[in-house]
């Protein structure tokens, strides 16, 4: 019998209907799946009936990686391994789709990690990934929203996001908590080209140091008060960083990286 470690997250998926929904969200037969922390393998067999051309597991727990490979034998290439040390854009040859009931103390983190990384050629061909709810609404958060912020920020960049569902803590066992919800992203065919992903990590975080402040403090310091890029932006600095949309910031960016080159 396999005791839950609550400090891998783990929350195994049980119910049978939202395991359905998942896997039946895009076309899985003959493509190749890449699934992060898939624990007892309750999703992991869901996908398998679907016929993948070529399946990979990540997953970090010891125990659980030993019994997966009981279970799936030849069927799943597990990689015993902390999702965040290994580099998957290494592991295929073809496009791949990500499925992940995400452990929710480091999912911000994962997720972040593959956008910073992203090249001009995406590795996936989408991500459909579970989050705790909280963090999802703030990931899908629109601006002039209490919830929009650096997440929404960074994760809108090089793609298109939609919710999927919500799921009830009773869906899983043992259960969270908290509500999640399930989240797909595609990549984006078109989007402000920033050199340096981190220059957009460095704006947010210094927009947004201080959200209920004005913008006149933050964009001073990056800036310099450089009143052609307010100009050209049309950018009013008594606002507050969440009246700012996606585009403003990602043009932010790049300007911020054409004044410092
Ligand atoms: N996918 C399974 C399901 O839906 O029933 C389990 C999901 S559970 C929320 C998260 C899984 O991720 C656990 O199996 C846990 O051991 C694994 N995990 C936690 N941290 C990880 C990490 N850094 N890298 C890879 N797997 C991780």
């Amino acid at each position: 019998m396999i005791k839950a470690k609550k400090s891998l997250g783990q929350n195994f998926l049980i119910d049978k209907n939202i395991l359905e929904k998942i896997t039946s969200i895009t076309d899985i037969e003959n493509k190749t799946i890449l699934e992060i922390g898939p624990g007892t393998g309750n999703l992991t067999s869901h996908i398998l009936k679907k016929k993948p051309k070529k399946m990979i597991v990540i997953e970090k727990d010891n125990e659980l990686a030993a019994n997966l490979e009981n279970k799936f034998k030849n069927q799943v290439t597990i990689i015993n391994n902390d999702v965040l040390k290994v580099d998957e854009t290494k592991l295929f040859k073809d496009k791949v789709i990500v499925f992940g009931n995400l452990p929710y103390n480091v999912s911000t983190e994962i997720l972040s990690k593959w956008i910073i990384n992203l090249k001009e050629h995406f590795w996936f061909e989408c991500l459909i990934l579970m989050f705790q709810k909280e963090v999802a609404d703030r990931i899908i958060a629109e601006f002039n929203t209490s919830n929009y912020g650096r997440l929404s920020i960074i994760c809108n960049w090089k793609l298109n996001i939609k919710k999927i569902i919500d799921i009830k803590p009773s869906a899983f066992f043992p259960k969270p908590k908290i509500d999640s919800s399930l989240l797909i992203f595609y990549p984006k065919k078109k989007f402000v080209k920033i050199k340096d992903p981190y220059n957009l990590e460095k704006i947010t975080r210094i927009f947004f140091n201080q959200r209920r402040k004005m913008l006149k403090k933050p964009f001073n310091q990056l800036f310099n008060g450089d009143q052609r890029v307010l100009d050209k932006l049309k950018i009013d600095l008594t606002l507050r960083p969440q009246n700012i949309n996606l585009d403003t910031y990602y043009k932010l960016a790049f300007e911020y990286e054409n004044l410092n080159s």
